[in-house]
């Protein structure tokens, strides 16, 4: 059955919970719709997709590991020079290690092979080949999972309350 985008209080994405959890957060007064799929559980009361928290939950900051899969992940498997999708992308150092770029989020993106090979030991600016999206570290491995959902075609509606999903 469906899930449901769980917001704080603050609007920020939260988790990701059973639509039953959240039907009980919301009948609980603790939490309030903010968007439904226009279907009712019963009447007046819609099947919620997304609900807020009425009260500011803290939350400790989880780091998401920068591997392979993870940046693949990030940049939806697509070339960040070209667009393309193709099979055979490599990861590529916007600055390159050569010339003093480092292992971060923000300086590795996915990139399909010609594109690699054709930037070579160049900057972005150099080869004349702008980034499609600035990288940047996700905010975090719930805005993975929520990425995850939406790019699946399903929960378009959660898009919006995601910063930087693209
Ligand atoms: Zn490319």
């Amino acid at each position: 059955m469906s899930k449901v985008l769980v917001l704080n209080a603050s609007y920020e994405p939260l988790n990701i919970t059973s639509w039953r959890r959240a039907v009980v957060l919301v009948i609980k007064g603790k939490a309030e719709q903010v968007e439904h799929n226009g279907r009712v559980i019963y009447a007046d009361f819609p099947f919620p997709t997304v609900i807020r928290l009425r009260h500011y939950v803290r939350v400790p900051y989880k780091e998401i590991p920068l591997t392979r899969r993870n940046l693949l992940h990030r940049d939806n498997h697509t070339c960040q020079y070209c667009g393309t999708g193709s099979e055979g992308l490599t990861l590529d150092h916007v600055v390159p290690r050569s010339r003093g770029g480092g292992d971060s989020w923000e300086n590795i993106v996915t990139a399909c092979v010609r594109c690699n090979v054709k930037k070579g030991s160049r900057t972005p600016k150099e080869a004349s080949m702008p980034l499609r999206n600035p990288p940047r570290k996700p905010h975090s491995s719930l805005y993975f999972e929520i990425a995850r959902h939406v790019r699946g075609g399903v929960h378009q509606e959660w898009r919006k309350y995601v910063i930087g999903l693209n």
